[in-house]
C-alpha cells in the first residue's frame, strides 16, 4: 500500500467505527492528504502507527449537565471534553457552548488543536470541549447556573498540568469567570486551570486580544512575503466575537480599513470602516442584534441573512482586497470563493477553525489567491493562553507591551515554519501543506520517542 491507500484506508476506518462526525472526517481528511509527501520520504511514522494512533482521542469525555432555569424548570445538556492527544503539553484548548456541538464538531475542533498548539512551538497538547447549550436568550444567572453544572462534572478531569480550557464561540470572560470560580469552590485551590481568566485574578495581558490580533499580524507577514502589506487594504471580516472584533481593532492600527461584520443574523457593510467602539459596545457589553449597528451609523449597509445569495454568505460578495472568515466553521463556501476571486481578492486568511470548505479552498487556489489556514493563522489565541500558564506558574505578570511582542514574533515564527516546510516539501507557498505537516512531525517525533502510550 502506498502512502495516500494508506491514509484513505485509516480515515475509511474511522468513518466505519465512528459514523456521523462529517466536520470531523473533513479536518482529518485534510491533514491526512497533507501528510501523503511526508509519510513517502519518512517511514518511522508508518513504522510506529503514528496515524492510527493520533487520530484517536486519548479520552473523550461525555456528560450530563443538569442545571435549572430561572423559571425553576429543570434543565439538561450534554457536555464533552475530548482530550485528544498530550504528546507536547497538557491537553488544551476551548470550550464551545452553541447547540451545533456535537462530538463530532468537538472531535474535529479537538483534532485540529494538536497541529495548531504544536505549530506554536510551546508544551501544549491538543483537546476541546463544550456543550450543546444554547447562550442566546438566557440570564446572566442561568448562565451561572450552566457553567457551575458544567464544572461541577469538569473539575474532576482538568488541571493546570493535566488540561487547561479556554474559551470558544459562546464562552468569554463571564463564562470563564462562573466556570473559575466554581472550580475553585469545588477544589479550594486557586490554580491556573483555564485561561481567559479576568486581569485581576490571574489573566494576561493580551488574551483577550490574542486570536484576532495574531490573524493579522499573520496575514501581514503572509502579505509581506509576497511584496505586499495590509496598509491600505480593503478587509472584509465575518463574525462580531472576540475573534472578529479585535481583527477589526488591529486592522485600523495596520492602516488597513475593514469593512464588513456579521452575526447569525446578517452583515453590516461599512465603506469607511467598521467603528470598533460601537461593535464592542453592541457585542461585548448589550449582547445585542448588530442592525442596531445601522441604527447608530446611518452610512453603513445592514444586510439580513435572507437576502445572501443562493448557497452564500452577504459578506462575501461585497468587493474586498482581503478576506478574513472569522466566524464558524464552513462559512466560505464555493460559492463565496467564486464572488472573492471575481471580485479580485488576493487573500483568505482564516481567524475562524475550519471556515473555508475544501472545494472553495481548492478553488481559490486555483485561481492565485492567498490562504492562510486557520490552524496557523489563528493560533494566536492558544499561543497567548501558553503564556497565561507561563505566568501563573511562575507567579509573574507581564505588561502588555511584552505580551504583544511575543505573540507577534510567535506568529511570524508559525509563518516562516509553514512556508519553509511547504518549500521542503516541494510545494512552496502552500500553508494548508505547510502547517499539517509541521504541527504533524512536532506531535508525531514526540510519540515516537515516547513508546508505545
Ligand atoms: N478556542 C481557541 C482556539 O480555537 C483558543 C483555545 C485556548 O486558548 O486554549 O484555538
Amino acid at each position: 500500500m502506498n502512502a495516500k491507500e494508506y491514509t484513505r484506508e485509516i480515515l475509511r476506518l474511522i468513518r466505519q467505527t465512528s459514523p456521523g462526525q462529517e466536520e470531523f472526517y473533513q479536518a482529518a481528511t485534510e491533514v491526512f492528504e497533507s501528510l501523503v509527501p511526508l509519510l513517502e520520504e519518512e517511514h518511522r511514522y508508518r513504522e510506529h502507527s503514528i496515524l492510527e494512533r493520533i487520530i484517536l482521542p486519548e479520552r473523550t469525555i461525555i456528560f450530563r449537565v443538569t442545571w435549572m432555569d430561572d423559571s425553576g424548570k429543570i434543565q439538561t445538556n450534554l457536555g464533552y471534553r475530548v482530550q485528544f492527544n498530550s504528546a507536547l503539553g497538557p491537553y488544551k484548548g476551548g470550550l464551545r457552548f452553541h447547540p451545533t456541538v456535537t462530538l463530532g464538531i468537538v472531535k474535529f475542533l479537538g483534532f485540529e488543536q494538536i497541529f495548531k498548539n504544536a505549530l506554536t512551538n510551546l508544551q501544549i497538547g491538543g483537546g476541546k470541549g463544550g456543550s450543546n447549550f444554547d447562550p442566546k436568550g438566557k440570564s446572566d444567572s442561568e448562565i451561572m447556573r450552566f457553567c457551575q453544572a458544567f464544572m461541577n462534572e469538569l473539575h474532576r478531569h482538568i488541571g493546570h498540568t493535566r488540561d487547561v480550557p479556554a474559551g470558544d464561540i459562546g464562552v468569554g470572560a463571564r463564562e470563564i469567570g462562573y466556570l473559575f470560580g466554581q472550580y475553585k469552590l469545588l477544589t479550594a485551590n486557586f490554580e491556573g486551570i483555564v485561561t481567559g481568566k479576568g486581569i485581576g485574578w490571574g489573566g494576561s495581558f493580551g488574551r483577550k486580544e490574542a486570536t484576532g490580533y495574531g490573524s493579522v499580524y499573520f496575514a501581514e507577514h503572509h502579505l509581506n512575503r509576497h511584496d505586499m502589506e495590509l496598509k491600505g487594504k480593503r478587509c472584509a471580516v465575518s463574525g462580531a466575537g472576540n475573534v472578529a472584533i479585535y481583527t477589526i481593532e488591529k486592522l485600523h492600527s495596520m492602516g488597513a480599513t475593514p469593512i464588513t461584520c456579521s452575526d447569525s443574523r446578517g452583515t453590516i457593510h461599512h465603506p469607511k470602516g467598521i467603528d470598533v467602539k460601537t461593535l464592542k459596545a453592541i457585542k461585548e457589553v448589550g449582547r445585542e442584534s448588530l442592525e442596531k449597528y445601522a441604527q447608530l451609523h446611518p452610512d453603513a449597509t445592514y444586510i439580513p441573512l435572507h437576502k445572501y445569495p443562493e448557497g452564500g454568505h452577504a459578506t462575501w460578495s461585497i468587493p474586498c482586497d482581503i478576506a478574513f472568515p472569522s466566524a464558524t466553521q464552513n462559512e466560505l463556501t464555493i460559492v463565496d470563493a467564486k464572488n472573492l476571486v471575481n471580485n479580485g481578492c488576493k487573500l483568505v486568511n482564516e481567524g475562524a477553525n475550519m471556515p473555508t470548505t475544501p472545494d472553495a479552498i481548492d478553488y481559490l487556489r486555483e485561481h492565485g489567491v492567498l490562504f492562510s489556514p486557520g490552524k496557523a493563522a489563528n493560533a494566536g489565541g492558544v499561543a497567548v493562553s501558553q503564556l497565561e500558564m507561563a505566568q501563573n506558574a511562575s507567579m509573574q505578570r507581564w505588561s502588555f507591551a511584552e505580551v504583544d511582542t511575543r505573540l507577534f514574533g510567535i506568529m511570524k515564527s508559525i509563518f516562516d515554519t509553514a512556508y519553509e516546510t511547504s518549500k521542503e516539501f516541494g510545494d512552496e507557498g502552500n500553508l494548508i501543506m505547510g502547517a499539517n505537516i509541521a504541527g504533524f512531525r512536532r506531535a508525531a517525533d514526540a510519540m515516537i520517542d515516547m513508546g508505545a502510550v
